[in-house]
Parts: C-alpha cells; sequence; structure tokens
C-alpha cells in the first residue's frame, strides 16, 4: 500500500475527513441565504464520505454531484444516502478536482469543505467560477490564519504544508481579484477540530496500527498526525479554517 491508500484507509471509517460540524454546515447554508425548497444543482468538491453531503442533500430540495478522486470515499457516501433515503437527489463522481467535467453556468452552488487546499484555493476559485450560473454561489472552507502574528513553529509547519495558508482577509482578497462579491466569511470553532475530526481519528489510530502492522510507513502517518493535532492544541488562537461564502455576480 503507498501513503495515500494508507491515508484512505485511515480516513474512511471517520464521519469527516477534515475538520467541520453539520450545525457548521447548516450555518453556511443560512449565512448564503440558500432557498431550501429551491431545486437547486450543487456540486460537493472534495466530499471524502460525505458528511456535507448527505446534510445538504437532506436539508435542500436539491440535485448535489458529490466529487472525490477517491472511489473508496465515494461508496461509502452512496450507502450511506441509500440508508438516509436521499440517493435519489445525490450522485457521485470519481474525478479529480482540476478536472471536473461541468458544463459552464451549470451550477447554483459549489460546495467544497477541507478540499480546496489539494488544488490551493486561488486555483480553485479561479477555475470552478465558470461553472457557476450567474448569481450563483461558493461556499469553502480553508485552512486560515486568525492572528497577524503567529508562533515560528507554527508559522514554519503550515507554510511547508501548504504555503497559500493567510489571512482571513487575504483569502477575501482572492475572492474579489476573481471577480466575486464576499458574502460571508466565519470562523470553525475548536469542537470542528477536536471533537468532529481529531479525537475519532485518534480512536482509530490502533485499529489502523493492527491492520498495517505496525509498519514503518503506517506508523508514520500516525505520527504526522499527532504533530498537527498537538500543533493545533498548543497554537489553536492562532489557526483555524475559514468558511467563505461568496457570490459570483449576476
Ligand atoms: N469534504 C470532506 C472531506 C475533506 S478531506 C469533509 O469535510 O469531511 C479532502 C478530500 O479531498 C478527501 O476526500 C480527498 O480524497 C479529496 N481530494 C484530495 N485531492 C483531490 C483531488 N485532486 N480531486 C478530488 N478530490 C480530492
Amino acid at each position: 500500500m503507498d501513503d495515500y491508500q494508507l491515508l484512505a484507509d485511515l480516513h474512511k471509517p471517520g464521519r469527516r475527513q477534515g475538520p467541520g460540524g453539520d450545525a457548521e454546515t447548516e450555518r453556511a447554508l443560512d449565512l448564503a441565504g440558500i432557498d431550501r425548497s429551491a431545486p437547486l444543482k450543487i456540486a460537493d468538491i472534495g466530499c471524502g464520505t460525505g458528511a456535507s453531503t448527505l446534510l445538504l442533500a437532506r436539508l435542500l430540495n436539491a440535485r448535489i454531484t458529490a466529487v472525490d478522486f477517491l472511489q473508496d470515499f465515494l461508496d461509502v457516501l452512496e450507502q450511506q444516502a441509500e440508508k438516509l433515503g436521499v440517493a435519489d437527489r445525490v450522485s457521485t463522481l470519481a474525478c479529480s478536482m482540476d478536472a471536473l467535467p461541468f458544463a459552464d453556468e451549470a451550477l447554483d452552488v459549489i460546495w467544497s469543505e477541507g478540499a480546496i487546499y489539494n488544488i490551493g484555493f486561488e486555483k480553485g476559485v479561479a477555475e470552478w467560477k465558470r461553472f457557476l450560473k450567474p448569481g450563483g454561489l461558493l461556499v469553502a472552507s480553508e485552512i486560515t490564519w486568525l492572528t497577524d502574528t503567529r508562533p515560528a513553529e507554527l508559522q514554519e509547519y503550515w507554510e511547508r504544508e501548504y504555503p497559500e495558508i493567510d489571512l482571513a482577509s487575504a483569502k477575501i482578497r482572492v475572492l474579489e481579484k476573481h471577480g466575486y462579491a464576499p458574502v460571508g466569511y466565519f470562523v470553525l470553532p475548536e469542537r470542528c477540530w477536536l471533537d468532529e475530526y481529531y479525537r475519532p481519528m485518534q480512536a482509530r489510530f490502533d485499529d489502523f496500527l493492527e491492520r498495517h502492522g505496525h509498519s514503518t510507513e503506517a506508523r508514520a502517518i500516525v505520527a504526522a498526525e499527532q504533530r498537527e493535532i498537538s500543533l493545533y492544541e498548543t497554537c489553536k488562537a492562532h489557526v483555524s479554517y475559514g468558511v467563505y461564502i461568496a457570490r459570483k455576480p449576476g
């Protein structure tokens, strides 16, 4: 198994594959002013096993295309959609987010939680814009500095992991530069990191290591996750995910 398969194996049993929460998904929906009864077309990009997709499917009268490049995650999402009785509203698409097959102006809403960093926030917002109808909305969460200065250790870690990390003011500027009108922004609270993401992941470490015979690669993945977790715990006043909502002018 290569490292990516190992990571997928660690994260597949999780409800979420990144920081987030159902209350925050719903908060973004309300802040965006999305009409719950309108027959919308939505893409959830980098959906993982579908925590946000399935909630949106339950709350809205929408057709949602759930996109992820890992078929394993999409298989879990499909089973859950059946179980929850929303399979008729959700379709899955195994595809890379830098090669999306949507037609121009096909979507009312592009949703993406904890995933746009995979192609970079600026590239994502620029490339995905053409898929939105005029007046359509982008809702994307992105790792964000909360303070203008940060502990050196945190700064160095995230600049190595994701050099595009920046302040909310800079992220909003990127949206404006690419022709969006910012609508709203809020910060994911600590619970979205610890209770919804890190603690459940930590509870899976032992089984994960067992499954992979405590291989060097599996141990390295656990060590890297632990390092990220302890850095978050020490420095959480300085970093979180921001949820950005912006409109393509109509
Ligand atoms: N939105 C989910 C998952 C976030 S984790 C949640 O909030 O729980 C990021 C997701 O992006 C993973 O499921 C990963 O498989 C997917 N991903 C990473 N790179 C991708 C790419 N290039 N194209 C499509 N999906 C990608």
